[in-house]
């Protein structure tokens, strides 16, 4: 059976109320309701992946994005004043640095990363960290093209990139893991886009002890000069992408390396970034 009658069959099947499709997520039976019901005949797109049609309605809940006030250079989430519900700028978030000055962290402000902007789907809380941790420690890279999808709808207020590259891991810890979870991302972000996917661009020079245990404040030393960039970077626009932004420094250490080697922009694109509050710490959220 060809995909394109499969494709038909299980639409018309649906339709009929005679399948049932099961969450991607939790992997339960659930019926997709006529809101996220795709009538459209034809297959789709190689690599498509509609977290929508994919998901349960309460794994929908539970991965959904956060839609809050954030720092629009880092996106660290700003407190939501009195609780009140985060108020979104008309038009959306536009992560530009000219546009939301006013509204820069701390840190940006004293000490502006080297990137142009940065997009996150969710915070590092509750399901979308069990999700990521599943990916990065278990080995459950089928989760990959749905956080991958996280990835693309995150990355609606950047502009287009001329490649996207993934944070790397240092040769011996990809060996022992077998696979770098920041890559499996990247990959999935390209099947579903169509990007470039430039592999080599990006290496790691030096391990740096595991940054699990470290408090946020010794995290830059930590991955200082960890990074080497390829001069194929020369000219290119970048997205890099990761799995989770907690203090950002070893994205800044990588998107520094990757500007010094001539990169004409990176934004940085992650799946979840930790909220402040959940930093302040030792061995803080990412394990
Ligand atoms: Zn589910
Ligand atoms: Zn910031």
């Amino acid at each position: 059976m060809n995909v394109q009658f499969a494709h038909k069959l299980s639409t018309a099947a649906r339709f009929l109320g005679l399948a049932q499709a099961r969450c991607f997520h939790c992997l339960r039976p659930f019926s997709p309701d006529a809101e996220n019901f795709s009538a459209s005949t034809t297959s789709p797109p190689a690599g498509f992946f509609d977290p929508a049609a994919s998901l349960c309605p309460s794994c929908r809940d539970l991965l959904a994005p956060y839609r809050g006030p954030r720092c629009p250079l880092c996106g660290l989430p700003s407190p939501m004043p009195n609780g009140l519900p985060a108020p979104v700028p008309v038009g959306g978030y536009d992560s530009s640095r000219e546009a939301y000055q006013g509204s820069l962290c701390g840190r940006c402000l004293t000490d502006p990363p080297p990137w142009t902007r940065a997009a996150f789907y969710g915070l590092y809380r509750q399901s979308l960290r069990h999700t990521l941790l599943r990916l990065k420690f278990d080995g459950h890279l089928y989760l990959a093209p749905l956080l991958g999808a996280f990835l693309l709808e995150a990355a609606h207020c950047l502009p287009g990139p001329d490649a996207l590259l993934a944070v790397p891991q240092y040769p011996d810890h990809l060996r022992h893991r077998g696979y770098n979870q920041a890559h499996e991302l990247a990959k999935a972000l390209h099947a579903q886009t169509g990007l470039a996917l430039v592999p080599g661009l990006l290496s790691r020079t030096r391990p740096g002890p595991a940054q699990v245990g470290l408090s946020a404040r010794s995290r830059p030393e930590n991955v200082r000069h960890s990074f080497a960039a390829s001069p194929g970077v020369k000219g290119l626009r970048l997205w890099l992408v990761d799995d989770v932004m907690t203090t950002g420094s070893t994205l800044r250490a990588a998107g520094l390396a990757l500007l010094k080697a001539g990169a004409s922009s990176v934004d940085v694109l992650v799946v979840a970034r930790t909220p402040k509050e959940d930093m302040d710490f030792t061995g803080n959220s990412a394990p």
